[in-house]
This record gives C-alpha cells, sequence and structure tokens, in this order.
C-alpha cells in the first residue's frame, strides 16, 4: 500500500484527511462548521486560515510562489538590457 500525505482539517483538528481527499472534505466540513469565518488561501484552495497574514509566513505554496517571482525577475532583468538598444531591425517602420 502507498503512503499517503496527510494533512489536518483546518475546521477540525481531529481530522486527519489524506491530502487528495482534502478539496472534498472541507467543502463539506464547511458546511457543518459554525466557528469564526476562515479565509481561504490563495496559494492553496485547501489552506483556511483566521490569520492570512500569519499563514502566509509559513505558507509553503506562498512562499514558492515569492521565489518563483524572484527567479522571472532575474531573468527579466538579465533580457532588459538588449530590450532597451531600440535598434531593432526586424521591425519595418
Ligand atoms: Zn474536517
Ligand atoms: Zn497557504
Amino acid at each position: 500500500m502507498a503512503d499517503y500525505e496527510y494533512g489536518i482539517c483546518p475546521y477540525d483538528d481531529t481530522h486527519r484527511i489524506m491530502l487528495f481527499r482534502m478539496p472534498k472534505h472541507i467543502v463539506k466540513c464547511e458546511k457543518n462548521y459554525h466557528g469564526p469565518p476562515l479565509k481561504t488561501c490563495k496559494y492553496n484552495a485547501t489552506h483556511r486560515v483566521r490569520d492570512m497574514e500569519e499563514h502566509l509566513k509559513e505558507c509553503p505554496y506562498y512562499l514558492q510562489s515569492l521565489d518563483n517571482e524572484a527567479v522571472q525577475m532575474a531573468l527579466t532583468t538579465r533580457i532588459a538590457p538588449m530590450l532597451e538598444d531600440g535598434h531593432d531591425v526586424s521591425t519595418p517602420l
């Protein structure tokens, strides 16, 4: 049997749910939930938290997206000087 990764249900920390089942579980659990409203993480819809700012400090998906942005920025910066050249002979006037 394969090892599945488990996550803890944001609505009830006694629920241990297989990660691939989490989205469905959350929808079900949300309906039975009567506590304070939770916000949905932009970076992973299965993350439901009360304090988004605190969550983003440790959200692996958010931190990964920051990494990607940094990589993208580095690439853009490297390409930029060529674009600034202004002598684009391939474009007819
Ligand atoms: Zn649950
Ligand atoms: Zn998150």
